[in-house]
């Protein structure tokens, strides 16, 4: 892993503003910037691991953290009972842009089978 801080460490510090869905003491959960769907939220773990292979070899409790997380953030956002899909996109050919693993929660409406 890089030392080069990413945009998800200044949000998760509140130096970048973000609309907060949810926080506990090792997730914060937010609204992505660029929505792909009626309801899409970032959920991450405050420790900055690269990608979700990385996170899941280092820490599975916090792993299991940032799943526990999208399901109430699926609550709250109520598309529990509707659907929803959780997405981790992991390095380059997948799309990844930001090296601080992150769940994308993604619902509200009818999503494609692939895709964002
Ligand atoms: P990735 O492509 O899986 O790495 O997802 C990164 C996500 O971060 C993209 O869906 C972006 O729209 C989102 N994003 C980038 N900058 C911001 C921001 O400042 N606030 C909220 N979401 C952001």
């Amino acid at each position: 892993m890089s030392d080069a801080e990413t945009l998800f460490e200044k949000i998760i510090a509140g130096e970048i503003p973000s609309e907060k869905v949810y926080e506990d003491d090792t997730t914060y959960a937010f609204r992505d910037i660029r929505p792909q769907s009626k309801v899409h939220v970032l959920v991450v773990p405050k420790t900055r691991y690269r990608n979700v292979a990385e996170l899941a070899a280092a820490d599975p409790q916090l792993l299991s953290d940032v799943i526990t997380t999208a399901h109430k953030v699926a609550d709250l956002e109520g598309i529990r009972e509707s659907g929803y899909r959780v997405v981790f996109n992991t390095d380059s050919d997948a799309g990844q842009t930001v090296f601080h693993v992150h769940a994308h929660v993604l619902g509200g409406e009818q999503l494609g089978l692939f895709g964002r």
